[in-house]
C-alpha cells in the first residue's frame, strides 16, 4: 500500500457521498511504530506495516476503502455497517484486533491505537469536513489516556468533562516532564555555516510514547492550553541557551513556531520579552515561524499581531509557505524577514518539474520583496544542490542534521559544521565531465583523451545510467553518442534539458540523420553536434570551449545571485526606510495633534496669556488676553515691544523668568514670565497676567 495524500482521500470521501446512504470515516494512528525496527527502513515496507494493514482489512469488507495517510496514520471509508448502531461494535473490533501483538524478527511488539470517527451525514455532508472532523477525534482519542476510540459527535456520550480531563493531561505531562525540546540546525547555502536552529516540542506520553506535535498541538489549541505551553517551551528555551553559553559555543539564533492562540494573545510578545531579558537575550537573536494557515485565522488582528512583533525587534518567519490559500498574497501584505518553502514541495525536487518552477518561482519573487528564503525538509545532495542553484539562501533538513537535543546541538556545533564545498552557490567546483556511449571501447579512448585536461570524468553505456549519473551528481558538459539501444542521444539529452537545464549538451556520432537532429539542436537539446571518428585536438578544443560557455554562465549566476542578494539588502533597506519614516509622520502628527490640545486648553485658561517666540515676536494670544487689551493693536506676528511695551520693559530686566506689577489695560496686574524650552526643544516666553487685586 502506497502513501495516499489528503486531497484523493477527500475525492473518494465525495465519491461515495453523491450515492447517500451513510458512512463513516475512520481515522486510526498506530503510536510506537516508528520506534520498531523491523524490515528495510521504509516506511510502507515493514512487516509490522502488513500485518495492521491486514488487520484493518480483516475488520471491514472488501468494498470499503483503506488509505494509508503516512506517519502511522490510516483513514478508513467505511459503509458496510448495516445499521449506525452497529458502528462502535466495529470500532471496537479494529481497536481489540489491534491489541494483539505483532511479531516480526522473532520478536513481540505491542502498539497503541486510536481511532476518530464521523460520520455522513450526520457530523457533516462535505468531504472535507467529514475528514477534519475524524482527524480531529482521533487527535481527542490520542490525548486521553483510557479512550481509545472517540466519535466526532454523533454517537458520541455527551461528555462536559471531556475538556479538562484533556487539559489536566496536557498539566500532567509538563509536571511529570513528558515534554522535551529537540532543535534542528539550518544552513547557509552561500558560504555553508549554521545560521541557527528550530525547536521542535517532543511529547513522549507515557502511554502512547512519542505523539507527534501535528497531533497534539491543535488539541492545545482546541481546549486553550497552548499559552500555558508556549510559555514552558520559552522558559526551557532559555534554560537551554544558557547551557549552550556555559558550553562556550556560538550563541545561535533560535526560532519557535508560535500558534495562533499565542499570536493572538496581546501579552505574549512581552511575556515573551520579559523571559528572554531575565537570561539577557535579546529579541534579535529569536525567529519567530507563523504557519500560512495562522495568518488566515479570523479571530486574530493579523496586522495588529505581527506589526507589534515587528516593532519589538523579533526576526519574523512565514512557515509552511505554498500550503495556505493566499500564498502570494501573504508574501506581499506582512514584513517577514525569511520565507519557509514547504517541504511537500521539496520532496521531489528536482525531479518534479511543476514542484521546481514553484520552488525557483518562490526564491525569486521572496527575494525581489527583500526576504530570504529557507528550505524546509532537505534530505539530500541533490535537492540541496537544485536549491543552491535556484539562488535559495539557506536549507533545512535532514541532510545538513536531524533534530537534535540541546547536549547533542552543542557537540554538533563543536564540530564547525560546514556543507562541502561543492554544494555551495559562491565557491568554483572541479570541471566534470559525462561521456555516454554504448561501445566500451569508444568510451575508454574518449577518457584516455581527456584526461589530460585535468577533467572529473564519468562514464555511463546508455541514456538511462547517464540519467542516473545525473540524478546523483553535478555535471558540466556531457558528449552522447547517438545511436544506442533503447534509447537516442539526441532523447537522452532531451530528457537531460528538461530536468538539468543548466548542463551543456553535445553529440558526438558517425551517423548523421539531419533532421532529427536538426530539430534537436534548434529546440536547445544539443549545444553542439561533433562527428566521429574524431580529431583529438579539435574534440579537445571544442570541449574546452563547452567547459568555458559553461562557467560563464555559471559566472553570470553566480553574478545574478549578487545583484540578487544585492537588490534584497536594498529592498529591505527601503522597508527599513519606509517602515521609519511611517513612524516618524505619525509621531509629527501626534506632536501636531498634542500641541494643539494645549493651544486649545490655555484659550480656556481665565487669566491672559501671550507667548513670544525667541525674537519677542507675538506667537499666541488668548481668548481672556484678546478680551483685555482690545484697544492695543494686538496681532499675532507685531512685535511685544511696539503691542504692549509696559509688559515688554519688564520682561528685559531679567534672564529666565520673573514676576512684576503693572498698571495696564486700566487694572493692576502681577506679570508672571518665564522663557520656555526647559523640557522641550521650544525657544521664547509665556506671559501669564494675573489681576492683582485677587
Ligand atoms: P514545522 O515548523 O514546519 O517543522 C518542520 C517539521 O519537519 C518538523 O516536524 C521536523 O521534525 C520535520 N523535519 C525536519 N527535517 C526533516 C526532513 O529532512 N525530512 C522530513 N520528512 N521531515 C523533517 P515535527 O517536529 O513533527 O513538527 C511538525 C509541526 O508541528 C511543525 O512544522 C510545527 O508547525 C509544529 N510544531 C513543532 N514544534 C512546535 C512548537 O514548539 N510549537 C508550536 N506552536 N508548533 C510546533
Ligand atoms: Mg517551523
Ligand atoms: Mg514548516
Amino acid at each position: 500500500m502506497n502513501i495516499t495524500t489528503t486531497s484523493s482521500i477527500i475525492s473518494s470521501i465525495k465519491s461515495i457521498s453523491d450515492a447517500k446512504n451513510p458512512f463513516a470515516v475512520f481515522n486510526l494512528w498506530l503510536s510506537d511504530l516508528d520506534d520498531i525496527e523491523v524490515g528495510n527502513g521504509s516506511e510502507t515496507d515493514n512487516p509490522i506495516f502488513r500485518i495492521t494493514t491486514e488487520r484493518v482489512r480483516g475488520a471491514v469488507l472488501e468494498s470499503d476503502s483503506i488509505f494509508y495517510t503516512g506517519k502511522n496514520q490510516f483513514t478508513i471509508i467505511f459503509s458496510s455497517f448495516g445499521r449506525v448502531e452497529n458502528i462502535p461494535q466495529i470500532a471496537t473490533q479494529i481497536c481489540k484486533a489491534m491489541e494483539h501483538p505483532f511479531v516480526a524478527d522473532h520478536n513481540e511488539y505491542y502498539l497503541t491505537c486510536s481511532l476518530g470517527i464521523s460520520i455522513y451525514p450526520f457530523d457533516s455532508k462535505r468531504a472535507d469536513e467529514l475528514y477534519l472532523f475524524s482527524q480531529i477525534a482521533m487527535q481527542k482519542s490520542a490525548m486521553l489516556r483510557n479512550k481509545n476510540i472517540q466519535f466526532y459527535s454523533f454517537l458520541s456520550e455527551p461528555n462536559p468533562g471531556e475538556r479538562i480531563s484533556i487539559f489536566n493531561e496536557f498539566q500532567r505531562a509538563i509536571n511529570s516532564k513528558e515534554f522535551e525540546l529537540c532543535y534542528q540546525p539550518k544552513a547557509d547555502l552561500k558560504i555553508g555555516n549554521q545560521t541557527g536552529v528550530e525547536a521542535f516540542l517532543r511529547w513522549n506520553h507515557s502511554i502512547r510514547k512519542e505523539v507527534p506535535p501535528s497531533i497534539f498541538i491543535p488539541i492545545a489549541e482546541s481546549v486553550g492550553f497552548m499559552v500555558t505551553l508556549g510559555e514552558w517551551i520559552v522558559r526551557q528555551i532559555c534554560v537551554d541557551i544558557h547551557y549552550w553559553m556555559e558550553e562556550r559555543i556560538i550563541l545561535p539564533c533560535v526560532s519557535i513556531n508560535i500558534s495562533p492562540q499565542q499570536l493572538g494573545d496581546l501579552c505574549f510578545s512581552d511575556r515573551l520579552l520579559e523571559l528572554l531579558s531575565a537570561s539577557g537575550i535579546t529579541a534579535s537573536h529569536i525567529s519567530l515561524e507563523i504557519t500560512e494557515s495562522t495568518l488566515l485565522d479570523t479571530n486574530i488582528d493579523i496586522d495588529q499581531a505581527i506589526a507589534n512583533l515587528k516593532s519589538k525587534g523579533f526576526i519574523l518567519s512565514l512557515d509552511d509557505f505554498g500550503t495556505g490559500y493566499s500564498a502570494l498574497n501573504n508574501l506581499k501584505r506582512f514584513p517577514f524577514d525569511f520565507v519557509k518553502i514547504d517541504q511537500t514541495f521539496i520532496q521531489q525536487l528536482p525531479g518534479d518539474v511543476q514542484d521546481a518552477a514553484i520552488t525557483k518561482a518562490v526564491i525569486s519573487m521572496a527575494h525581489n520583496l527583500g526576504m530570504e528564503v529557507i528550505a524546509e525538509g532537505v534530505e539530500t545532495e541533490m535537492q540541496c544542490k537544485f536549491l543552491r542553484d535556484s539562488m535559495c539562501d539557506q536549507i533545512q533538513g535532514n541532510f545538513f542534521s536531524k533534530p537534535l537535543n540541546a547536549e547533542g546541538i552543542s557537540n554538533f556545533f563543536k564540530g564547525n559544521p560546514l556543507l562541502a564545498n561543492h554544494l555551495l552557490a559562491l565557491k568554483k567546483p572541479d570541471r566534470a565531465l559525462l561521456l555516454v556511449d554504448d561501445e566500451p571501447n569508444i568510451l575508454n579512448a574518449l577518457k584516455r583523451l581527456f584526461r589530460r585536461d585535468n577533467y572529473k570524468i564519468y562514464t555511463a553505456e546508455s541514456g538511462h545510467e547517464g540519467l542516473q549519473i545525473l540524478k546523483n551528481d553535478r555535471i558540466d558538459v556531457i558528449i552522447s553518442d547517438q545511436r544506442m539501444p533503447v534509447m537516442t542521444g539526441v532523447d537522452f539529452l532531451r530528457t537531460a534539458k528538461e530536468l538539468y537545464p543548466d548542463t551543456v549538451r553535445i553529440i558526438l556520432s558517425g551517423y548523421t540523420e539531419l533532421q532529427y537532429i536538426t530539430d534537436a539542436i534548434n529546440e536547445g537539446a544539443i549545444y553542439k553536434f561533433l562527428t566521429k571518428p574524431w580529431d583529438d585536438d579539435l574534440l579537445r578544443t571544442n570541449i574546452r570551449d563547452a567547459f568555458q560557455y559553461k562557467e560563464m554562465e555559471d559566472e553570470n549566476r553566480r553574478l545574478n545571485i549578487q545583484i540578487q542578494t544585492t537588490n534584497q539588502e536594498l529592498v529591505r533597506s527601503n522597508l527599513l526606510l519606509a517602515d521609519m519614516l511611517k513612524r516618524k509622520e505619525s509621531q509629527i502628527s501626534r506632536d501636531e495633534i498634542s500641541l494643539n490640545i494645549v493651544r486649545e486648553a490655555l484659550q480656556f485658561v481665565p487669566a491672559p496669556i501671550f507667548g513670544i517666540d525667541d525674537e519677542d515676536t507675538i506667537v499666541f494670544v488668548n481668548h481672556f488676553a484678546e478680551k483685555i487689551c482690545s484697544n492695543y493693536l494686538i496681532e499675532l506676528g507685531t512685535s511685544i515691544k511696539n503691542a504692549i511695551p509696559e509688559i515688554s520693559f519688564g520682561i528685559d530686566e531679567f534672564e529666565d523668568e520673573g514676576k512684576f506689577n503693572i498698571n495696564i489695560f486700566s487694572s493692576q496686574y502681577v506679570v508672571y514670565w518665564k522663557k520656555m524650552g526647559g523640557k522641550s526643544k521650544s525657544n521664547g516666553k509665556i506671559i501669564v497676567l494675573l489681576n492683582a487685586l485677587i
